[in-house]
């Protein structure tokens, strides 16, 4: 078979994709081995939640369904969805945005691919753009949208330790350069992986380096108030002309769906749009029509204030308890886990590599993702980028503490090991 480069592109599996590969071959070849799995980024199925994606889903069926399903819709997306969007951010946030600038996409990730590739790579000047992370470890599926592989450039983050075994990254604007060889810049907002939510101050001021540039800048919100509202310390959104707000119903339960959401300026949400009727036409309109429901009846809203963030929260405190009580006198950090899915460990001075941690963590029968594929495109002599671990909060209470007690006590045998 041969492949074009796109193709070979497109076929690699690249940064976390490979250690998902890893995880689900070894959970494949053991199944009599119970692991304790930590890896997952896909949330859980909570009861209260599943309650309501099936009472929409009843209320569906008795009106309209039948049209749902069985008719093709527009590329933009499912006019009641972007109604409903419109209707709750001008309320909430008081945005004054209309529906033209709205897209709705088969999952936050097809959207990441239709933006990267709209406003990056070589244009029909040779003028050629790259995908700017300004502030890394962040999403690793951004490497993997790109289909010019060289078009991510990545900024090094600077590094707050702060007391009993917490740090926090901001964002280093020394070493960030905007400039017009940049075609879009992204970053997550609570972070996956280190659960980091950069200050009003830090986004506004890229936002402004970048509008001189036009330069979009995609605030990817998949763990954002108002849906899912894994927020867990005050923040507030930023709103202007070169901003993509993105959303994603994934991590409010409903993955399977495909619902990503596209907010910005109608002339970025025109380009998404043809790229997307190209691409697949539209999104899943049942998904489509599920979510805009439990916008409209107001219990997306309650659902994500009052049982998802309290749900995780609880989680997010078990593990740092759990940590705090388990871990050795060695040099470890916990970042602040101020929003998302996921704890963010780093063990300073680490004596093997977060790979070489990962597989005697997988022989503990703990499934963890090492943290050195959040880093596209730093320089490996950055010795952080092989110290880190990513820890899922999409697990039991038990889970949690036995899996600090795992990580605890392998980190003694390697330190003890290394003196
Ligand atoms: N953005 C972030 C930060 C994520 O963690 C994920 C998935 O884990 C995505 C986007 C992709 O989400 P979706 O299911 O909407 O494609």
């Amino acid at each position: 078979m041969k492949l074009s480069t796109i193709g070979q592109k497109m076929n690699r599996l690249t940064g976390v994709r490979s250690i998902m590969k890893d995880i689900k071959d070894t959970l494949q070849a053991n199944k009599d081995v119970q692991y304790i799995n930590l890896s997952a980024g896909n949330p859980l199925i909570i009861p209260d939640v599943d309650k309501i994606w099936r009472k929409h889903t009843n209320s569906i069926l008795d009106t309209t369904f039948s049209d749902v399903i069985g008719r093709y819709g527009s590329s933009q997306g499912y006019e009641p969805l972007i109604n409903a969007i419109v209707e709750f951010f001008n309320t909430t946030y008081n945005w004054g945005i209309t529906n033209k600038n709205i897209l709705v996409t088969s999952g936050s990730q097809s959207l990441y691919f239709i933006a990267t590739n709209a406003f990056c790579g070589t244009d029909i000047n040779s003028d050629n753009r790259h995908v700017l992370l300004p502030i890394t470890p962040d999403y690793t599926g951004y490497g993997g949208v790109v289909v010019d592989s060289n078009m991510i450039v990545s900024n090094v983050p600077r590094i707050e330790k702060k007391e009993k075994h917490r740090f926090k990254y901001h964002v280093n604007f020394e070493s960030l350069r905007i400039n017009e060889s940049v075609g879009a810049i992204i970053l997550s907002r609570p972070s996956n992986p280190s659960g980091n939510i950069i200050s009003k101050d830090e986004l506004n001021k890229i936002i402004d380096a970048a509008s001189s540039f036009k330069i979009p800048v995609l605030v990817d919100s998949a763990y954002a108030s108002p849906f899912p509202n894994l927020v867990y310390t005050n923040m507030e959104h930023v709103w202007k002309e070169n901003v993509i707000h993105c959303l994603s119903f994934s991590k409010a339960g409903l993955p399977g769906e495909r619902i990503g959401i596209a907010i910005g300026h109608e002339s970025y949400i025109e380009v998404m749009e043809a790229f997307q009727s190209n691409l697949n036409l539209h999104s899943s309109r049942f998904g489509q029509a599920l979510v805009a429901e439990t916008i409209i009846s107001g219990d997306m809203d309650v659902l994500s204030k009052e049982t998802i963030q309290p749900y995780y929260l609880e989680k997010k405190k078990i593990l740092e308890d759990a940590l705090d009580k388990e871990m050795p006198d060695i040099p470890w950090y916990l970042h602040d886990i101020e929003g998302g899915l996921f704890g963010w460990l780093w063990i300073e001075n680490l004596p093997i590599s977060d790979l070489e941690l990962y597989d005697l963590l997988k022989k503990e029968g703990l499934l963890i993702v090492p943290g050195s594929s959040f880093f596209p495109s730093t320089d490996k002599s950055w010795v952080h980028s092989s110290e880190c671990i990513r820890i899922s909060l999409t697990a039991s209470n038990e889970e949690i503490l036995l899996a600090a007690k795992i990580i605890s006590k392998t980190l003694v045998r390697i330190f003890n090991a290394n003196e």
